[in-house]
């Protein structure tokens, strides 16, 4: 492992190339005072920030205000291909696609998974990993800009987490800054990568085994949110290990010969009311929901096969652990109780999350500087039917009240003192391993259920549009800080090896032989894909997708035709 603490010695090699004085001279009056200033930064590792470094963040926000028009193609684009976890074919071509376009190297496939990638530009330390999740949720396609319930096309998936967003905000930032890289010879490597089926928590634990993080010095993440905000610490959700058990017997004729068979389906059934018991006398901060995923064939056949996909959640490892045996003890009772075999497999993982402190704060200072969107009347009538819609709750869990979008910026905050639990984000196996923040954005709707056709309505809107334009401009100002001072990322290796991982060390669910489970959802995706394709945003003809799909936005109700 290299040293972390000596990641910019390029930096005072680049200053005082010929070439580079000569070019940014041409780009930038000052740049050879900037060179200077920012070299004896390197060196002093000042603490105040460099105002030259200030001046190159002011110019990126104001390009990436220019670049509105980007934002709103890739968000619509993604949007409307509405692709489940595992199957994200047409987004992730599309996306590596407009990186490849742009000088970035693709490495496709990673890690056996069709659809994952990593894309790299750049030369050198720091090495920054981007990343945001790119799936769907089943059963969730919604047309946005209208307050009602009204899919694109019935029982297809649709994106109703909001994930069609993070990685188009990522890309304008990257874009935004490698220019700024290309005229300050600045070194750094930029490295893109998508969250694959982040709704099964089915890849990020399997990159870090297979060593894709090894060599980076800190990750920003993106998550779609209502407020433009960033934490650190223990971020107070669950880890989980998502396991499929499988159970074989026999079939028979289930009326001729039924004490022939031995029923799969009776395991199934019976493990889940074992388990259903057991959360009797299971600490409140779990949470575990299942899944018959078979459940056998027809009435009159003993199902001589069933399976069952269980989510099993808490808030530590070991809590996790000790319901993941428990729930392996039970399958194997239940199989001995009805004459059957059992199998179990790991589908997905995901750690409790913690996030890095010293990255966070400088993500914070430049949420400041960048602020909420300019939310307009259209877009505040629009969230405020759809919350009347949803029934959303007049408060938040933290006792601000719900109403339209959000007009205060979220404060900074710290570990968690005290949690429920609730959901995962397999994320924290990212962070656990490598420095890392999430930085949620406002391109949502406060108060929608989650996962839900709702949480797709303002995805292809101006609301959307507009978070995704101030997120990348808070990761744009961001990596300018990490480029340029060392002292961001020495910190956040401090504040991992020496707070975060000082007692809690990462075991990953994965073990060395557990394939990714890229089998799920291509079913539902073979069926579905066909009838979507009919609405794939056309920018060529379209100016936004809700023009294409013919709404008027906001669109409060049904047209009459
Ligand atoms: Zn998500």
């Amino acid at each position: 492992m290299f040293t972390r603490y000596d990641c910019f010695r390029h930096w005072e090699i680049f200053i005082i190339t010929k070439t580079n004085i000569m070019q940014s001279i041409k780009n930038f009056s000052s740049l050879f005072l900037l060179l200077l200033s920012i070299s004896a930064f390197s060196q002093k590792k000042a603490l105040k920030p460099d105002p030259k470094v200030e001046a190159l963040k002011t110019a990126v926000i104001k390009s990436i205000d220019g670049k509105s028009k980007m934002a709103q193609e890739m968000v619509d684009q993604v949007f409307s291909f509405s692709e489940l976890g595992f199957q994200e074919i047409e987004t992730s071509a599309y996306l590596t696609g407009i990186l490849e376009k742009n000088g970035f190297a693709i490495e496709r496939g990673i890690g056996g998974i069709p659809t994952a990638w990593m894309a790299k530009w750049g030369n050198g330390k720091p090495v920054i990993a981007l990343g945001s999740d790119i799936d769907g949720i089943p059963k969730a396609s919604q047309k946005p800009g209208v307050a009602y319930k009204e899919p694109i096309v019935e029982g297809a998936p649709g994106h109703g987490e909001g994930h069609n967003s993070g990685l188009p905000l990522l890309i304008l930032s990257v874009l935004e800054v490698k220019k700024i890289m290309e005229e300050q010879k600045m070194p750094g490597t930029l490295v893109m990568w998508p969250g694959v089926a982040e709704e099964l928590v089915g890849t990020k634990a399997w990159y870090v085994r297979d060593g894709y993080f090894k060599n980076v010095d800190a990750c920003i993440f993106t998550h779609v949110g209502n407020n433009l905000g960033v934490s650190w610490g223990d971020a107070g959700n669950n880890g989980l290990v998502s396991v499929e058990f499988t159970f074989e017997g026999s079939s028979a004729h289930s009326a001729g010969a039924p004490w022939r068979g031995k029923s799969a389906l009776d395991a199934v059934e019976l493990m889940d009311i074992a388990w259903n018991f057991k959360r009797e006398h299971l600490k409140p901060t779990q949470r575990s929901h299942y899944v018959i995923t078979d459940g056998g064939d027809q009435p009159n056949v003993v199902p001589s096969k069933a399976s069952v996909w269980y989510y099993l959640r808490e808030r530590t490892y070991e809590d996790i652990k000790a319901m993941y045996d428990e729930a392996l003890l039970y399958a194997n009772s239940v199989a001995a109780m009805t004459g059957t075999k059992v199998s179990h497999r790991l589908l997905g993982t995901a750690w409790p999350g913690a996030f890095n402190k010293p990255i966070a704060e400088s993500v914070y200072k430049n949420i400041q500087t960048v602020g909420l969107p300019v939310w307009d009347s259209a877009d505040q009538q629009f969230a405020r039917a759809v919350q009347k819609l949803v029934n959303a709750p007049k408060k938040t869990p933290r006792g601000e009240p719900i109403d339209g979008l959000s007009k205060k910026l979220d404060t900074l905050a710290g570990p968690v003192q005290f949690s429920m639990g609730g959901g995962s984000d397999d994320i924290a196996d990212i962070a656990w391993n490598v420095p890392t923040v999430v930085l949620r954005y406002p391109s949502n709707i406060p108060g929608n259920p989650g996962h839900n056709w709702a949480d797709a309505i303002a995805m292809a809107t101006p609301i959307a549009h507009k978070g995704v334009v101030a997120g990348s401009k808070v990761v744009a100002a961001t990596l300018l800080d990490m480029l340029t001072n060392p002292k961001i990322i020495t910190d956040a290796w401090d504040y991992h090896k020496n707070v975060q991982t000082k007692e809690t060390k990462y075991v990953s669910f994965v073990q060395p032989n557990d394939p990714p489970a890229i089998h799920l959802n291509k079913k539902i995706m073979d069926e579905y894909r066909p009838l979507l394709k009919k609405y794939y945003y056309d920018p060529t003809k379209y100016k936004t997708y809700l023009e294409q799909l013919g709404i008027t936005y906001p669109q409060l109700q049904k047209k009459a035709f």
